[in-house]
């Protein structure tokens, strides 16, 4: 009897005592032309999440969403793992991050970390471009630093699609993953994917070693949607390079073209079962393909009054105007103007524009519902996004900006918050046909088509919408969209690189010059 209950005990015991592995990490893309440094307090604020969560909050912001934790937690489960969330902040992405804001938040992870009972591997979410005063490759600084503490323990470091990798990253983790798909839905899957690697090599089943080469180009912004080609024949081959057991992944990451910083670039990481040879193979194969597109990519866009102009004589609508300028997922305003500006001058009907003003969000809550709007609005954080613009209306609603995102979109968020929010139904709108001025109190990624419709506005009963990105929204608008322009408009995520000075990325590399 004594020894029955014994063994039911040992059972319980080792049931219980899955392996342990932290989960956390910080998430920041950091526009190195954005003179607005990035704080602590905008990491709180988000562009969309839930700003800075920790240990339990972690998963219950994950459970039901799409991004990389979600699968982390799904894996977890999948694979027998324990999880130790420590602390997550981001996504957000403005100018570098001040010294005080990497040394608070990474000084946090590290401490939790630490204080982990027991851990058997730490699983890091991190963007891949974050750049801090004093650490212009702030994410290897983060893998170094634990690394520095756990010498010995698995580090499986998760990244965006527009990771800048570099050989130091590379050296301090186990394995790095980057999402393969732009717009990125596969964020949740690069999740599953880490945690099942990371149960792996805790159960010693591989030996992980991995390769980093980066072709000496730019792949630009406009030329990263993964869903097409040229793109897409590289992503598809990275793919199907991962149904050979030996090949733990296969990572080729776009680059990030506006931190100006010595690995900006795309790359290609590939991560085998020891066998470093293989790595390199294909590491190299997939950086060659990446070389030979170099003369596809070439830059025609349309400024903001052709855009309109064009989107006007469109036969079918809606048609999606991307801002690229005012990109605001790669870290600009949100307050730009010069789309506005156009759709103003030309008279465009039935146009939908939203602008980050809190000025002008808070004066619309003061009129209220059905009272008159009249002032200027954008343009005011900096003067890299158009002149405050004026705009005269009624208020049509105010919300308090939350909404739920249930799809798979870019990046997987599911809860979101824009603060206060208030539609202004602009003059110029008809019975049938109204322009909606979306003002939000918080700068807001156009990730999510419910940022619309969750304020009254239905985006396939209007003509023209205006999404402030290049890429990204594309995931959102393409099942709604009758046609989607890129518009080559001003400020720090303009398209062409061109019009920025660069003084520490790499010369060298093709189209940046
Ligand atoms: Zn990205």
């Amino acid at each position: 009897m004594k020894l029955y209950y014994l063994s039911l005990l040992t059972l319980g015991l080792s049931a219980a005592e899955k392996p342990v592995v932290a989960v956390g990490g910080i998430i920041h893309e950091t526009n190195t032309f954005n003179p607005r440094k990035t704080t602590v307090a905008d990491f709180e604020t988000g562009i969309g999440g839930s700003g800075i969560l920790r240990g339990e909050d972690i998963l219950r912001e994950s459970e039901l969403a799409n991004s990389t934790t979600s699968g982390i937690i799904e894996g977890a489960r999948r694979y027998g793992l324990d999880l130790f969330p420590t602390v997550q902040a981001g996504p957000q992405t403005i100018g570098m991050v001040t010294r005080e804001t990497f040394e608070s938040l990474a000084g946090e992870l590290l401490q939790r970390l630490k204080a982990a009972p027991r851990l058997e591997g730490i699983l890091l979410t991190l963007h891949g471009t974050m750049v801090a005063e004093g650490f212009p490759h702030a994410d290897a600084e983060v893998v170094r630093r634990v690394r520095q503490s756990f010498p010995k323990l698995p580090i499986i470091v998760t990244h965006d699609y527009h990771a800048n990798v570099s050989q130091e990253i590379i050296d301090h983790s186990t394995v790095l993953i980057t999402y393969k798909e732009c717009p990125h839905l596969d964020a949740r899957e690069r999740g599953l994917q880490a945690a099942r690697i990371m149960a792996d090599v805790i159960r010693g089943k591989v030996k992980p070693v991995q390769v980093l080469v980066k072709p000496p180009m730019l792949l630009n912004l406009v030329f990263q949607n993964t869903f097409v080609d040229p793109l897409k024949s590289i992503v598809d081959e990275s793919k199907r390079l991962e149904t050979n057991p030996k090949i733990l992944a296969a990572s080729v990451p776009g680059g990030y073209q506006w931190a100006d910083i010595p690995a900006m670039g795309p790359g290609v990481i590939v991560a085998t079962d020891n066998d470093p040879a293989l790595a390199k193979r294909e590491a190299q194969r997939l950086s060659d393909m990446l070389w030979a597109l170099r003369d596809r990519l070439v830059l025609n866009l349309p400024d903001p009054a052709r855009a309109v102009a064009m989107a006007m004589k469109n036969d079918r609508f809606p048609v999606v105007l991307m801002d690229t300028g005012d990109n605001i997922g790669g870290g600009s305003s949100g307050d730009g103007t010069f789309l506005l500006a156009e759709l103003l001058e030309q008279k465009a009907p039935g146009w939908v524009v939203a602008i980050s003003d809190p000025e002008a969000t808070e004066a619309a809550f003061k009129a209220g519902v059905g009272g008159s709007f009249d002032m200027p609005v954008g343009g005011k954080t900096d003067k890299l996004h158009g002149e405050p613009l004026r705009v005269r209306g009624r208020v049509k609603s105010l919300s308090d900006g939350r909404f739920i995102e249930p799809e798979v979109r870019h990046g997987g968020l599911r809860y979101w918050d824009m603060g206060h929010t208030a539609v202004i139904e602009a003059d110029g709108s008809t019975r049938d046909l109204s322009n909606f001025l979306l003002l939000t109190r918080k700068r807001i990624i156009p990730f999510s088509v419910h940022q619309l419709t969750s304020n009254g506005i239905y985006p396939q009963r209007q003509k023209i919408l205006v999404a402030k990105g290049t890429v990204a929204p594309r995931a959102a608008y393409e099942p709604i969209a009758a046609k989607i322009i890129e518009v080559d408009s001003g400020g720090v995520t303009a398209v062409n690189p061109k019009r920025f000075t660069f003084q520490k990325a790499n010369p060298a590399l093709f189209g940046l010059k």
